[in-house]
């Protein structure tokens, strides 16, 4: 996610700073994009509406970068949201980096403070939905990179 803000992510970060995740709406056909799309993938608008992210996500892929002493920095998740775009997210809260997590996990999105003053979206396990049954998968030793 950028973290700057300019005139194209000034909307972004003013929703996130009320606990909203601001996702696009095409105007032309209703596809909803990701908060950094310039032009819908369907129908090739480029002119978009504001659309709160209900909060709900799952888990597709995550990566664990390390410090030079090995020491797990974060996990860089990759995450589906329930209106269907992907996103890289900070994934929060998890003790033991990738031993508990598995594709498919749901996920709730929630926000952060950071440095600058401005506020970025995470994520962390949902608390509730666990029980539902996942294919676990071996966690990869290295996902997307960024
Ligand atoms: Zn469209």
């Amino acid at each position: 996610m950028p973290i700057a803000r300019d005139a194209a992510s000034a909307e972004f970060f003013d929703g996130t700073a009320r606990g909203e995740l601001l996702l696009r709406r095409c105007t032309g056909c209703g596809r909803i994009s990701a908060p950094q799309a310039r032009q819908c993938p369907d129908c090739a608008a480029t002119e978009f509406t504001p659309a709160p992210a209900s909060g709900a996500a799952t888990l597709v892929s995550w990566a664990v970068p390390h410090d030079r002493e090995g020491r797990p920095l974060t996990v860089a998740a990759l995450v589906e949201l329930a209106e269907g775009p992907w996103l890289r997210l900070r994934l929060t809260g998890v003790a033991e980096p990738a031993a508990d997590l598995s594709a498919g996990l749901p996920l709730t999105v929630s926000f952060e403070a950071v440095a600058d003053g401005e506020t970025v979206p995470v994520v962390s396990v949902a608390r509730e939905g666990r029980h539902e049954t996942v294919d676990r998968i071996p966690a990869p030793q290295e996902g997307p990179t960024p």
